[in-house]
């Protein structure tokens, strides 16, 4: 953890309200959100999960993206439903992850989550290559709406299936930065 102050998050009337009295404490100064924010962020992904899963309707603007990048609607549909939802911020397990230049940074998957992310800020989400482990920033999804937790789920579940953000990018033409929360925002542009 980083010594920097907590930084001022607006929370929403009764946001916590319902946990405190199982709280059995109250932490100060060490984060942004004095409750669990894991908690919310897996249950607004759980949520979103079960959406994709069991009730969504891809258009054809989001089929046409998914076959675009090599996959399928039902594909996306399955990994996105068997997709294990992991706190980030736990896991030190070492990695290699991709830059945008093209070189590689050996990191840990709990430090793309940090301030020191090699990617300049923290990860929103990472997913392993052909794999269903999907691992999350707490917090996400408290100040993002269900359809933008809906489309980064998508966007999780590429990975899963084994492309990359590069391949994705130049798959719907979207140019390559230091962060790819274009790939999410055109997805939820095509899907929702
Ligand atoms: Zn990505």
């Amino acid at each position: 953890m980083t010594a920097a102050p907590a930084p001022q998050v607006p929370v929403a009337p009764g946001r916590y309200r319902s946990r405190l009295p199982m709280g059995g404490g109250v932490s100060t100064g060490s984060g942004p959100d004095p409750a669990s924010p894991w908690d919310s962020t897996l249950a607004a992904l759980q949520t979103g999960q079960s959406f994709i899963k069991n009730k969504m309707v891809f258009s054809d603007d989001c089929l046409a993206a998914f076959a675009a990048v090599g996959t399928s609607g039902s594909k996306v549909r399955s990994e996105a439903g068997s997709l294990q939802l992991f706190n980030g911020t736990t896991n030190n397990d070492p990695i290699t992850v991709p830059l945008p230049d093209g070189t590689t940074v050996k990191t840990t998957v709990a430090a793309l989550f940090t301030n020191q992310s090699p990617l300049g800020q923290p990860a929103t989400a990472f997913t392993y290559f052909n794999s269903t482990s999907s691992y999350w920033l707490p917090g996400f999804g408290a100040q993002q709406s269900l359809s933008t937790v809906e489309a980064q789920i998508l966007h999780e579940s590429l990975h899963g299936l084994g492309f990359t953000d590069g391949q994705i990018e130049s798959a719907l033409g979207i140019a390559s930065t230091n962060t790819t929360n274009a790939i999410t925002d055109r997805l939820q542009k095509l899907c929702f």
